[in-house]
């Protein structure tokens, strides 16, 4: 498996000198992001942990950076547990200008902080194309939001940084679109793209959205990019996250990224969907089995 890693000489906040790359022939709309017969499938390496191999990796941590106090105890609890990556909003993308926005890059810093202490490193959301060079200085992956999936000059820009990128599905995006998105970082030369499931918006208002379990196996079809399933964002409710998660695992994710917080009830960003240190330690237990049957460890 080809494992994409950053060139150990180069500074991740800079810009790779890396020329887009055009289609290779008429018809080759998606070159570098779509499976080609033959291939094997990419693991993407941010710092010590391989997205993609033969581990599952589980990322956890809480919506959004609140504190250091805060963000401390998350990244205890979570390593106590098992998670190997850490994540937490410091840019939020609230639907309300009146709700919490986030630390910004303060809040960064603590995440960042947070990680060191319990070496583990971590995933944060970028909002703004002007932030992305700044934030890929601190953080170890960056993740695209799914009400930016679609935002190309955000993609283009990180495209040009030599960061891994988590880049989670719109909600109203189909799993082409997805790929597609994906090919837009590709194109600038950044190769290290992780895609997230974390469901879309259909009639159903039973969850908050509709997790799209079969975008695990039909984007195993259409690319060679590693898949991680959200299922917080989905279920909107703590006590859905957990069947979910297992769900992901069975369809053959390669991780999951899940909300974690160490007091719930005070969350400032999505406290309903937060699961606590106890739920996190069940869900590990579940997810064993699961992980294993398919020759993977978690
Ligand atoms: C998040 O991860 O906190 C988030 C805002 O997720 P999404 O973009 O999937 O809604
Ligand atoms: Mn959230």
């Amino acid at each position: 498996m080809p494992v994409l890693e950053e060139p150990s000489s180069d500074k991740p906040g800079e810009k790779q000198n890396a020329k887009p790359v055009p289609a290779k022939k008429p018809g080759d709309a998606l070159p570098l992001a779509s499976l080609r017969e033959g291939q094997e499938r990419t693991v993407v390496k941010v710092g010590p942990v391989e997205i993609g191999g033969d581990r599952f990796t589980l990322i956890a941590g809480p919506c959004a950076v609140e504190s250091a106090e805060q963000i401390q105890k998350a990244a205890r609890l979570v390593k106590s547990r098992g998670a190997v990556m850490m994540r937490g909003g410091a840019f939020k993308p609230r639907t309300s200008p009146y709700s919490f926005q986030g630390l910004g890059f303060p809040g960064v810093d603590l995440l960042v902080e947070a990680g060191h202490s319990y070496e583990m490193p971590v995933v944060t959301e970028v909002l703004r194309p002007e932030d992305a060079g700044q934030i890929a200085q601190r953080a170890d992956m960056l993740q695209v939001g799914a009400r930016n999936m679609q935002n190309f000059a955000l993609l283009k820009e990180l495209g040009k940084l030599n960061r891994p990128v988590l880049l989670k599905r719109g909600m109203s995006a189909t799993v082409k679109e997805l790929v597609q998105a994906a090919e837009y970082i590709m194109a600038g030369g950044n190769h290290r793209v992780v895609l997230c499931e974390r469901g879309i918006r259909t009639f159903e208002n039973a969850t908050r959205a509709t997790l799209d379990i079969s975008a695990v196996p039909v984007l195993k079809t259409l690319t060679h990019l590693p898949i991680i399933v959200d299922p917080s964002h989905a279920a909107g409710v703590r006590h859905l996250v957990v069947p979910l998660a297992l769900a992901a695992a069975a369809a053959g994710a390669d991780g999951l990224i899940v909300e974690v917080h160490p007091r719930p009830e005070e969350a400032l960003c999505d406290k309903d969907q937060a699961l606590t240190s106890e739920d996190l330690e069940q869900l590990v237990a579940m997810l064993k089995p699961i992980v294993t049957s398919q020759g993977r460890q978690l």
